[in-house]
C-alpha cells in the first residue's frame, strides 16, 4: 500500500509540486480496475450460459425422471401386497401366486436399471426365495402340529371316555378354528395351553391309578409327539418371524434408495445451478465494486484533472475577452497540470507584450499603408491608391463617373512661377476637388497635374454638376502669390459614366474614355467639362 502510494504520490526535490502523476495514476489504478471489470463481465456471461444450459437440460431430463419415479413407486407398493400375500395368506395358491409375482418384479427391476441399487435386488431376491422356502417348512410343521394335536385329542377322547372320564372337562380343551389355522403366535400359544390342559388330565386321569391302562399310555406317547411337532412348529415360525423382518427391512431400505436414486441425478443438477447461481451473485457482487471503484475512480478525475483544467480554460477565455490575466488559479494535486499552471501565468505575460506589440505594429502598419497610399505633396490618394481602389471595391457601387482633370498649361506656370509655386497650386487644386465632393466619393492623383475622381452612384447629370462645380472653384482661385497677376488657373475635365459597376476592368475602360474625353477639352479651348458619352452619342471622335 505504501509502495503504490509512493509510486502515485511524489514529491520534487527543491520545488513547490507535490502531488499525484495522472500517467502513473491511470497504469495503476486504472488498467486493473479496467480489466477485472472485464473478467468479471466474461465470467459472468460464461457462468449464465452454463446456468442457462444446466436448467434446459433439467427440463429435458424432469419429464422421464418424474415417470420412473412413478413407476418404481407403484412397483414398490405391488411388491409390498405380494409380500405381504406370500407371508400370511392362508392360501396356499395365492401364496405361491404372489411370490412368483414379487419374484418377478425384483427380477424386472435388476434387468431395468444398472445403478448401485442392484446389489440389494439380488439380496431380496435371495431374501424373498428363502422366505419362500420359510414359508413352505413352517406350513409343513404346522401341519404335523395338525396331525399331532389330532392324535392327541382322539386318545385322550378314547382314554378318557373309556376310563369314565369327565367329557365335559375334555370339551373345555377342544381347540379354537384361530388355533387350528391361524400360524401366528396366538394360535400356537393357544395349543399350548391346551395341551398344558391336557397334561393335567393325563396327570389326574392316569398318573393317580396304580397301573395306566392302554389308553393312558397311548395318550402320553401322543402328547409327546405333539409336543416335538411343536418345538418344530415354534422353530420354523422364529426363523419365519426372522425373515420376515429382514424382508420388511429390505423393503423400506429399497423405498429409501429407490427415492434416492431418482432424485440423485435432480439433486446433482440442482446443486450445480445453485453453485453457478452462487458464482454469478459473486461475480455480480464483484462487479457492481468495481463499477462503484470506477464510478469513485471517475469523480476523482472529474475533481481533480476536469474542474482544473476548465478553470484554466475559462482563465483563458477571461484574458482573451478582458485583456487582464485573473490573479489566482485553483491549485491541482495532478503534477502535470502543476506544469501547466506554472507555465499559464507566464504564457499570459507573453500573450500580453504579443497584444501589446501587436496593436504597435497595427498602428505602425496603417501609417505605413496610409503612407504608401497618399500623395505627400496633396495630401490625397495617390496613382497606387487607384489600382487598390480597382480590386477592392468590387460590386460596391451601382452607377460610377470617372472624371479626369488636368491644369491647363501648368507647364507654362511653372516656368513662370517656378515649382515650389507649382507645387502649391498642386496642393490647392487638390484641396478644391475634395471640397466639391462626397466623402463617399475618391480623388486620386493620377499622374503630375493630372486628377482622376471617382463619384459612386451617380449620373451624367450629377458628373457635369460636381465638374463644374469644381471648375468654377479653380477658377476663382486665388493664391496669395497670385494676388497682383492677371494669371488665371483654370483646369479641363473629362467625364466618363457606366450605368453598372462590373469589374475592375470598368474602371480601366471609364478612365480610358474620360481621358479621351479630356483631350477634347483641351483641343476645343480647355476650362471645361467634355463627357464621353455625349461625345459619342454626338458621333464627334476624339481624333
Ligand atoms: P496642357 O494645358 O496642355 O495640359 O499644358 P501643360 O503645360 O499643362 O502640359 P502638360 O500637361 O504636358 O505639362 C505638365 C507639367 O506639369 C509638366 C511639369 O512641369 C508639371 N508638373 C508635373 N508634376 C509636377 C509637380 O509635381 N510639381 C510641379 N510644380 N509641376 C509639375
Ligand atoms: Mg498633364
Ligand atoms: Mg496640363
Amino acid at each position: 500500500m505504501e509502495k503504490t502510494a509512493s509510486i502515485l504520490w511524489t514529491r520534487r526535490r527543491g520545488s513547490w509540486r507535490s502531488g499525484i502523476s495522472l500517467q502513473r495514476f491511470m497504469l495503476v489504478v486504472g488498467a486493473p480496475l479496467f480489466c477485472i471489470l472485464l473478467l468479471c463481465a466474461v465470467l459472468y456471461l460464461h457462468t449464465v450460459n452454463r446456468i442457462e444450459q444446466a436448467s434446459t437440460n433439467m427440463v429435458l431430463q424432469a419429464g422421464p425422471q418424474i415417470t420412473r419415479v412413478q413407476r418404481s413407486l407403484i412397483n414398490i407398493e405391488n411388491l409390498k401386497h405380494y409380500l405381504s400375500l406370500m407371508r400370511f395368506t392362508t392360501d396356499e395358491r395365492s401364496a405361491r401366486r404372489a411370490y412368483i409375482d414379487a419374484w418377478s418384479i425384483l427380477a424386472e427391476s435388476v434387468l431395468d436399471r444398472f445403478s448401485n441399487s442392484n446389489e440389494l435386488f439380488y439380496t431380496m431376491l435371495y431374501n424373498v426365495e428363502t422366505m419362500w422356502s420359510a414359508r413352505q417348512e413352517l406350513d409343513d410343521a404346522q401341519e404335523a402340529l395338525f396331525r399331532a394335536w389330532y392324535q392327541v385329542y382322539s386318545d385322550a377322547e378314547l382314554a378318557f371316555v373309556r376310563e369314565g372320564a369327565n367329557r365335559i372337562r375334555l370339551h373345555e380343551f377342544r381347540p379354537t378354528h384361530s388355533a387350528v389355522y391361524n400360524i401366528s403366535e396366538t394360535g400356537s400359544d393357544e395349543l399350548r395351553e391346551i395341551m398344558d390342559g391336557y397334561r393335567t388330565m393325563f396327570t389326574l386321569e392316569c398318573r393317580t391309578r396304580n397301573s395306566p391302562s392302554a389308553g393312558c399310555s397311548r395318550l402320553f406317547a401322543s402328547i409327546g409327539t405333539f409336543r416335538s411337532a411343536l418345538a418344530d412348529f415354534d422353530r420354523e415360525r422364529a426363523e419365519f418371524t426372522r425373515l420376515s423382518k429382514i424382508i420388511d427391512s429390505d423393503v423400506e431400505t429399497l423405498m429409501g434408495s429407490l427415492t434416492q436414486v431418482e432424485i440423485n441425478g435432480f439433486v446433482e443438477e440442482i446443486t450445480d445451478i445453485a453453485s453457478r447461481t452462487n458464482q454469478s451473485k459473486l461475480l455480480v457482487g464483484v462487479f457492481i465494486a468495481g463499477f462503484l471503484a470506477f464510478a469513485l475512480f471517475l469523480i476523482a478525475a472529474l475533481l481533480i484533472i476536469v474542474r482544473p483544467v476548465t478553470r484554466m480554460a475559462e482563465s483563458i477565455r477571461e484574458f482573451r475577452a478582458k485583456g487582464t490575466a485573473p490573479k489566482t488559479l485553483p491549485k491541482s494535486p495532478i503534477l502535470e497540470l502543476q506544469e501547466l499552471q506554472s507555465v499559464l501565468p507566464l504564457l499570459f505575460t507573453d500573450m500580453q507584450s504579443e497584444k501589446e506589440r501587436n496593436a504597435e505594429m497595427t498602428v505602425e502598419r496603417d501609417a505605413l499603408r496610409s503612407e504608401t497610399l497618399t500623395d505627400p505633396l496633396t495630401q490625397v490618394a495617390n496613382r497606387r491608391a487607384l489600382e487598390l481602389f480597382k480590386r477592392e471595391t468590387g460590386g460596391a457601387y451601382g452607377q460610377i463617373v470617372v472624371m479626369m482633370a488636368d491644369i491647363d498649361f501648368f507647364k507654362k506656370f511653372n516656368d513662370t512661377y517656378g515649382h515650389r509655386f507649382g507645387d502649391e497650386v498642386l496642393r490647392e487644386i487638390a484641396r478644391a476637388i475634395k471640397s466639391q465632393i462626397r466623402s463617399r466619393d475618391h480623388v486620386f492623383r493620377y499622374g503630375g497635374e493630372e486628377f482622376c475622381v471617382i463619384l459612386a452612384e451617380s449620373d451624367e447629370h450629377v458628373a457635369h454638376e460636381v465638374g463644374t462645380r469644381i471648375c468654377d472653384c479653380v477658377r476663382s482661385m486665388k493664391p496669395g502669390f497670385l494676388q497682383n497677376c492677371p494669371t488665371k488657373l483654370t483646369i479641363s475635365v473629362g467625364v466618363s459614366t457606366a450605368r453598372r459597376w462590373s469589374g475592375q476592368s470598368v474602371i480601366d475602360e471609364l478612365i480610358e474614355q474620360a481621358d479621351q474625353a479630356l483631350y477634347v477639352s483641351k483641343r476645343t479651348g480647355r476650362d471645361r467639362i467634355v463627357s464621353y458619352n455625349e461625345m459619342q452619342n454626338a458621333g464627334s471622335s476624339p481624333k
